[in-house]
């Protein structure tokens, strides 16, 4: 399959790379890799890295700004569904490929390669890189690098055998810099960490292990906090020993929507995101809403998850 895959890119000479909207480091960084893999293998071919950036990312390179092209191979990273990619006429090329390591919703690709035990996006193509003559250079691992460690944050989840070796094999092929890298994903300002210590002390913990918290449009203004910000919080509330799935409910009045992130450390909770506009991993997911009864109607599906996890455990509030 990976043959494959460097085969149909070897034939375009114009190749555009897309991952999903609500871009995160590893949708980015898995793009981009890519790209730079490409633009070093094959330097006369025209690759570009489309969809809306974030200033949060600016320590990666630039995405590129086209929207015109003709008889253009089309990869899509880290997404799997058609309606999450972003990018505006999808249907302007002449074949796509899916690089994915979600659970699988949908085909529309003409080849898709998914792997949703794999840890990220970045390490998919990390194996397609190195599966072929694709170049692999300094500032290539650094990116890939950089998508493997905020999308396991820090090895926390989805990493096994191949992730580790992967890893192993980047450093010991590349002098990396990790104070450096590791500043440029973990670095925040004092304002996240204060909201977050408000999360903390006014998160609602249910008797089934539900952790909740609505943070309004006023509380991210007093704390200075973004809502893309405040939602990424979520990944810093892990193993607490009361709290099974921990939801945020973040007031997002410039969509004129609810942003739901859900973390779970048992329970499934991707189906329960689907219901409500949104999805994701098993443990890892999002969803969006336009009503506070939707959001209520959404953490009591997840408190129903955790009480019927529990006594899946024998009563037991762990995994
Ligand atoms: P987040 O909580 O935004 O970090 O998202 C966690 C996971 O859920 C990621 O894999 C996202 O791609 C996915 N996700 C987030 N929001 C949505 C949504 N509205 N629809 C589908 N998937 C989503």
């Amino acid at each position: 399959m990976l043959k494959e895959i460097y085969k149909i890119i070897k034939k375009y000479n114009t190749v555009v790379i897309a991952r999903h909207i609500g871009v995160d480091p590893d949708a980015l960084a898995s793009q981009l890799a890519l790209r730079e893999a490409i633009k070093k293998t094959f330097p006369s071919k025209n690759v570009y890295a489309v969809g809306t950036g974030s200033n949060k990312f600016n320590y990666f390179a630039k995405l590129d700004k086209v929207e015109e092209w003709q008889n253009a191979l089309l990869i899509v990273v880290d997404t799997p569904d058609k309606k999450r990619i972003d990018i505006s006429n999808l249907d302007n090329f002449s074949y796509c490929i899916k690089i994915d390591h979600h659970p699988y919703i949908e085909t529309f690709g003409d080849l898709e390669y998914i792997d949703d035990t794999a840890s990220s996006a970045s390490e998919l193509v990390y194996r397609l890189i190195t599966a072929t003559p694709l170049v692999l250079d300094k500032e290539v691992a650094e990116i890939i690098f950089l998508g493997i460690v905020s999308d396991t944050n820090r090895f926390l989840f989805n990493s096994n055998a191949k992730t580790f070796a992967s890893i192993t094999k980047l450093l010991e092929e590349f002098d990396l810099d990790l104070p450096q890298l590791y500043s440029n994903i973990f670095m925040r300002p004092l304002n996240e960490v204060r909201l977050q210590g408000y999360i903390a002390l006014n998160m609602n913990v249910s008797e089934n292990g539900l952790g909740s918290i609505k943070i309004t449009n006023d509380v991210m203004t007093k704390f200075g906090v973004d809502v893309g910000s405040a939602g990424n919080l979520i990944n810093n509330f892990n193993y607490i020993e009361e709290v099974i799935v921990w939801v945020t409910v973040s007031e997002d009045v410039k969509n004129n929507l609810l942003k739901i992130n859900i973390r779970s450390r048992g329970p499934v909770i991707n189906h329960i995101a689907e219901k409500y506009n949104g999805g994701g991993h098993r443990l890892a997911s999002g969803a969006k809403v336009s009503s506070m009864a939707e959001a209520d109607a959404l953490i009591n599906e997840l408190d129903e998850a955790c009480k019927n996890y529990i006594e899946k455990m024998g009563g037991k509030n762990e995994n």
